[in-house]
Parts: C-alpha cells; structure tokens; sequence
C-alpha cells in the first residue's frame, strides 16, 4: 500500500497554503499536477520529482497519481489550485480508486479562490452563495442555464468560476444575459484577477458592466444578491443585522 495526497494548495503563493497541505508536501517524494501549479511549488520545494501533465490531461494525471501510490512505501501528492473538491483532481482521483485498491489517498482542503478574491473585495460571500462554473467542456451548456436561472430565482450571491476563455467567449454575455431577465441592471458585481498571486487586479461594476467586459480564465467574479451593495469602496453583502448596526 501507498500513499496520495490529494492537495489543494491555495490560490497561489505559499502564504494561502495551509499548515496541512505543506506538512504533506513535505512528506510526498513526487508530485503530479498541471505544469503551471507545480510551478508555483518549485521555490518552496525545490528537491521533489515533478511530473506535469497538460491541460485538459485530468485523469491520465490521476491515473499516473493513483498507479504511483499503488507501490508499497511510495507517498505522492497530486495538485490542484485553490480547493482540490472545487473542480479539482479529488473528484476523478475518489471515482478512480476503486480501481486501484492499493492506493491509499487523503483530500487537503485548500483556501479557494472564491474565497480569496472574496476577502479582497470585502465581505460578497457573507449570507447564502453558490458557485457556477461557465465551462461547458464537462457541464452542458442547458443544466448551467438552469443553474444561474435557480440562483437568481433563490436570491442567491453567485460566485462565477471560468467566467471566460478562448474556447468560450461569449459564455459570460450569455450568462449575464440570463441573470438580466431576473437581476436589476444596477446589482453590484466585482470580479478579481491572480487572486493571491502576482499580477492581482480587482474591479467593482453593475451586473450591465459586466455583460461586456473581457475577462479570462484566471478570475473569479460575483455577482451581488438584492443586499450586496459596495461600501466604502467595498463589495458586502448585508447580513441582515438591520437596526442593530445604526
Ligand atoms: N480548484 C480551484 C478551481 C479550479 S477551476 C479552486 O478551488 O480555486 C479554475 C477557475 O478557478 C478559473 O477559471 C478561475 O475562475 C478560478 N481561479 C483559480 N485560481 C484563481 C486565482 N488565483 N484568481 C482568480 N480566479 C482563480
């Protein structure tokens, strides 16, 4: 038996990476990951195996993972960005393990990007959210429909994962659209960039705003509630306290 950790490092630098996921980086000999995440580890750990993997190359990187791990004595981590359960490797890493009963594997939370980006813009995330990805490669494109339809209809703050890429540039204008048949124009939005990682930038703007701005892969964006308004130059959702905060 072998051990995998699946590990969520954070958002980008080491200081987002929690005590637990360096105490298993430390302990892993070789780590799998997409080429640009592992990039983000060298400094920090610089006499490791690297073995990255492309985009798009999800489970032959768990495969690969879970075969090495199968090898008695052998420890590996594979990494993902942010939250390794938020469109990360620990869903095809917990569906492939069956096959590979010599494996042994641990998930290691990580701060997510929503998370991060939401602490840079203020307090957006601070009543009940949902988390919408507008990648249509493993999700059709009708069931993200429904899903941003449900979460405006529930009043919902709506955190945008994959908000754009070269492969989907109208998907954030289709999806504004739809939030516009049931949103104000004028509902508060923000959208963060390189969340904890070099490069960071950050706008507020109406949900208006947003349905004509370029954005990439490698931002997240908010969309408010009916309570989030920005403050002092700050996205908050209002958490309901009312009269006791005057
Ligand atoms: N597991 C990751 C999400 C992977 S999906 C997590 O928990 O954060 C990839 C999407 O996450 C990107 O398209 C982008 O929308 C978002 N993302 C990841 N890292 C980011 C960062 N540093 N800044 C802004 N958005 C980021």
């Amino acid at each position: 038996m072998g051990e995998l950790f699946v590990v969520g490092i954070g958002p980008g630098g080491p200081e987002y990476m929690t005590r637990e996921a360096e105490d298993a980086l430390e302990r892993a000999e070789v780590f799998f990951g997409f080429g640009t995440y592992l990039d983000l580890l060298k400094e920090s750990f610089p006499d490791k195996d690297y073995r990255p993997t492309g985009m798009g190359m999800e489970i032959d990187r768990c495969r690969e993972a879970l075969s090495f791990a199968s090898k008695e004595g052998a420890c590996a981590a594979i990494i993902s960005g942010g939250d390794p359960g938020i469109y990360g490797m620990a869903g095809p890493v917990e569906e492939l393990l069956p096959q590979y009963p010599r494996a042994d594997i641990r998930v290691i939370a990580g701060v997510s990007a929503a998370n991060c980006a939401a602490a840079i813009l203020g307090a957006p995330l601070m009543n009940d959210f949902c988390v919408i990805s507008l990648s249509d490669r493993l999700t059709p494109w009708e069931l993200i429909e429904k899903r941003l339809k449900a979460a405006c209809q529930a009043d919902m703050v709506i955190s945008i994962y994959n908000p754009m890429s070269k492969h989907r540039p109208d998907n954030l204008k289709k999806a504004c659209d739809i939030l516009l048949d049931q949103k104000k124009e004028d509902t508060a939005c923000g959208w963060v960039k390189n969340a904890g990682r070099k490069g960071m930038e950050k706008k507020f703007l109406s949900l208006t705003e947003l349905r004509d701005e370029e954005l990439d892969m490698f931002t997240v964006v908010f969309v408010g509630n009916s309570y989030t308004e920005v403050i002092e130059g700050r996205l908050v959702t209002k958490r309901g306290y009312g009269e006791r905060l005057s």
